[in-house]
Order: structure tokens, then sequence, then C-alpha cells
């Protein structure tokens, strides 16, 4: 009963800051955000498009009812569907990576991931460390083509070049990925920063889990791997979660100057840590309780 109010007041936490889940596939008209990179995804799961006259990159696929959509955004800023060379993904779960196979089928693209994550995108099989592995139950589609990328690996497509930052924590197989942007005289550090909420099922343990020992650690690494990114403009895999709407709300005054906000990352960051501290400490808390009950 303890354990369903824990993760009751969690739940509450987290929405107070989202969009409901059934938000997550509204309606969201695509829009440039920098130079040649455009947001193409829905009203609460981001999905960017970075171009260029020799092919295109996708970050993320949304949800499993998203490609249409998203495929439909690319099209409408005047775009191909079939030019998308890669696919990259944030983390393996269904709220952005559900809707990965469809795309790949419709572009071709090869999918690009973390070796954590590339495992789980093949087999369409969530990783027995996955904190969230109690309360996903939608399934996740297998990808074709897929191929794991190392820490730091830049992916090229013509003139583009987007770095991978793997950022675990969140899940086993956490990336996040940085390049450039130019528009007028200004070039702008781009981040598409993944989750980094410590958020779980109710039997896994941040503070120490067996089927994820490193759990803890990774995010504090992530956290601080994102704190430190150069960063002009933030993309969060929710896009609320890095304040995308306030931003986007000046644009129609600021251009898309308004986008640029270079304490953004680090606010998420702080964020992030905040919350895996009221995690560790609700964790603890109850781990106190359960050793004070009697044993029977
Ligand atoms: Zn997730």
């Amino acid at each position: 009963m303890q354990r369903s109010l824990v993760f009751a007041l969690m739940f509450a936490g987290l929405a107070g800051r989202a969009h409901a889940q059934a938000d997550w596939d509204g309606p969201q008209a695509p829009f440039a955000l920098f130079g040649n990179s455009y947001y193409v995804g829905t009203a609460g799961l981001s999905s960017v498009l970075i171009t260029s006259p020799q092919g295109h990159i996708l970050i993320d696929g949304a949800g499993p009812q998203a490609p249409a959509a998203i495929a439909e955004h690319i099209r409408a800023l005047g775009f191909k569907v079939e030019d998308i060379q890669y696919i990259l993904n944030s983390h393996p779960h269904f709220d952005h990576a559900g809707g990965i196979a469809a795309l790949q089928k419709m572009s071709g693209a090869t999918v690009l991931a973390s070796a954590r994550a590339e495992q789980v995108l093949r087999t369409g099989r969530t990783s027995p460390g996955d904190p969230q592995l109690g309360i996903l139950t939608t399934p996740l589609a297998a990808v074709a083509r897929t191929r794991a990328v190392a820490d730091g690996e830049v992916v090229r497509v013509g003139p583009l070049a987007v770095t991978a930052h793997y950022t675990p924590g969140h899940t086993e197989g956490g990336t996040s990925w940085t390049w450039q942007s130019t528009e007028g005289a200004t070039t702008a550090h781009m981040v598409y920063a993944d989750s980094l909420t410590a958020y779980a099922d109710r039997t896994f343990r941040y503070g120490g889990d067996p089927r994820y020992p490193r759990a803890r650690a990774d995010l504090e690494r992530s956290i601080a791997t994102v704190a430190a990114l150069p960063c002009d403009i933030l993309v969060t895999a929710h896009p609320e979660a890095g304040d995308l709407w306030q931003r986007k709300a000046r644009q129609p005054a600021r251009g898309n100057a308004a986008f640029i906000d270079r304490q953004a990352c680090r606010t998420y960051a702080e964020q992030a840590r905040q919350r895996l501290a009221a995690v560790l400490a609700e964790e603890a808390a109850q781990a106190g309780k359960a050793a004070q009950e009697p044993s029977r």
C-alpha cells in the first residue's frame, strides 16, 4: 500500500510538468527550430528533422500512432521522407521509439542507437534492467536495419554531423544527440536531450537494484554530461520538460532566436538531479519502514 502511494505521488509529480498521456499524440503543426532543424513531432512527443541537400537525419519516432503525422509534417515542410538517411533514438521506450519501425519502412533509413538501445530496438524486447520494466505495457515493434553507435561517435550525412552522447540511467541505453545549425550569422549548438528522469516501476530501486546496479551512478553521470554540453537550443524527448512551448510562444515576436536559451541544458539537468534525490530519499524511507515491520 505504501508502495502504491509513493508511486501515485511520483506520477502526480511528473504529471504536474507533463501533458497527460492522452495529449502525447495530439496534433502539432511542424515548425522551424533554427536553420536546417525542424520540429516534426506531436504535441507531446518530440521528433526533430535535420535537413541537407544530401539527405536528412531524423531523431526519434514518437509513439506507435505518430508515424503518419510525422511523415505528413516532413512533407508539409517541403522535404521527402525517402530522403531520411538515418533515424536516431533517444531511448527505446514506446513513446520515443514506438514509431521508428514504421518510419524506417517508409524511408528505408538506417536506425542508430547506443549498443544497449540497439538491442532493444532490433528485438522489440525491453531490457530486464529497465527501471520501468513492470509498467511498460505497450509493446515495441521490432525495428529493421539497426546499427549501434559508440559514445562520442559522429553520424554524418553530407554536411550534417550529429554526435552521440551516451546518457544512460532513465534506461540503460539512453543517448543524447548534438549538432550545429546555422541561421543568418548565428551558429547554434543544438541539443536533443534524452529523458534524465528517475522513474521506475514499484519494484525497482535507483539506490541499488541487481537488475541494473549502475542506475544511480549512470544517471548522475548523464545529468552531469547534459549540464556540461555546449547548449544554445535544447529540445528534450518530452518537449515540455525543456520548456519548448514557452520558447515557441515567443517565436512570432522574436523569430527562431526565441528558441535560444543558454541555461536550458543546465536547468533541465538540475531538475533531473532534484528528482533523483527525491526518489532516493523516498526509497530510503520505505526501506527504513520495511525494516521496522515485525517479521512473521
Ligand atoms: Zn522513457
